[in-house]
Order: structure tokens, then sequence, then C-alpha cells
């Protein structure tokens, strides 16, 4: 978990955010270097990412709101959860078969003309 009780920068000088990487251990990154991802309807799907620069993992943890709260004064660039994210998906999960199956049905021309014939 990053430490929100960082000191500020002083103008000029970037942030600097303690976090660490499971496989690295502990390191101080600067604030451009996180992602930071906010769902102000479910504060608990909030997360922060950064790539370490050791081993090049792609490190994501989720953020409570002391942990937005800090990254954000720190200037870590703040997105929101995109829509997508909350939908609730029913039925079957789509499979390489039914890709695959695509494909062939969109490879044949016949096929794909009844379709835009009968739209
Ligand atoms: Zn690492």
């Amino acid at each position: 978990m990053p430490d929100p009780n960082t000191p500020a920068p002083r103008a000029g000088e970037p942030a600097r955010i303690t976090c660490s990487c499971p496989v690295c251990g502990a390191m101080t990154l600067p604030a451009d270097a996180f992602d930071l991802v906010v769902c102000a309807s479910d504060p608990s799907r909030s997360f922060y990412q950064f790539t370490c620069p050791t081993c090049s993992g792609l490190v994501t943890k989720q953020a409570s709101e002391r942990v937005v709260t800090g990254l954000s004064a720190r200037g870590v660039r703040v997105s929101s959860l995109p829509m997508e994210a909350m939908e609730v998906h029913v039925g079957p999960v789509l499979t390489m078969d039914d890709l695959l199956d695509l494909s062939i049905a969109l490879s044949e021309q016949d096929v794909v003309a009844a379709l835009t014939a009968t739209s």
C-alpha cells in the first residue's frame, strides 16, 4: 500500500510515493508512475497500479478511500472506472469455440449476404 503520509513535494519537485511490488519489495516511485482508478458508486472497486521498474510486472492493488485521498493529493493521475465494468452479465460465457464458429460463419459469403439482405 502506498504510504499516504509521504510528505508532499516541494514546488517543482515530483512527488515520490512509497509502494511495494509483491516480487521486489518496497520502493519509492514518482507520482506519474501510478494510475488511480476510482469507482464512485462502489469505492471497494477503486484501485491503483504501477509497473515495477525492476521486474516490469504490473502491480495492481485495491485503493481504500484513504489511499485514494493520499494518491490524489500527490498528483497521481485519476480516472473513473468505466461504466462497462459495472454491467451485470448473464448467460453462458463466450468460448473460443463460439468465436471460431462465428469466424467460419462470417467467412461464408452466402451467410453474410443472407444476414444483410434481411436487415
Ligand atoms: Zn517487481
